[in-house]
């Protein structure tokens, strides 16, 4: 897909805000394009791995955080596995994301946004997720309540599910890194 540079875009501020939330050096990028070959959606986004590291290069802004990529990735590091120079592409989409979030033009592409919003919301309160409850604020927000809903007693049969919260997760730490992720 061709870079079309806008005529607004924010001097570097997308890129350093980026560096500074992911800890990684996207200047390193060869540009071989290994990521995009390997990643399982590069043929189902119009901005692939690479890309998104060109566009924060040429200081493109809105057309980085919106695109599609960045609600769409897996996190399944397969990028970062087969990068030349490890770039971590994941924590690159995670920071992406997050100033997503912050600028409200989070897009609500399959509810994906939503989806990760009451996730993390759940790790936060719980110190680790917890499904019952991420699925009801879920499907709250989606107004779709009975879709999948046959599969729950089998998932409660199968304990893949369950009724209650666990406590057992060490708070104090995820709180650290809440803190310092905000
Ligand atoms: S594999 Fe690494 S160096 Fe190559 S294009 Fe992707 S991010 Fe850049
Ligand atoms: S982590 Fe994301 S960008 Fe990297 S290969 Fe997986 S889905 Fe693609």
């Amino acid at each position: 897909m061709p870079i079309v540079i806008s005529k607004n875009k924010r001097e570097a501020g997308l890129l350093n805000a980026v560096r500074e939330i992911s800890g990684v050096d996207v200047a390193r990028c060869l540009q071989c394009k290994k990521c995009t070959n390997g990643c399982p959606v590069a043929t189902l986004v119009k901005v692939p791995p690479s890309e998104i590291i060109r566009r924060l290069l040429l200081n493109e802004d809105d057309s980085t955080v919106n695109s599609d990529l960045v609600w769409m990735c897996a996190s399944c590091e397969t990028c970062f596995s087969r990068c030349p120079m490890q770039i971590d592409m994941a924590a690159i989409m995670d920071a992406l994301r997050i100033i997503s979030i912050k600028r409200n033009t989070a897009k609500q592409k399959g509810n994906v946004p939503l989806f990760n919003k009451w996730f993390l919301k759940t790790v936060k309160v719980f110190g680790r997720t917890y499904d019952l409850g991420m699925i009801a604020a879920y499907k709250v927000g989606t107004s779709n309540y009975f879709q999948d809903a046959d599969k729950f007693p089998m998932m409660l049969r199968k304990r893949k599910i369950a009724l209650f919260p666990s406590f057992k997760a060490d708070k104090k730490y995820v709180t650290r890194i809440f803190k310092k992720k905000n």
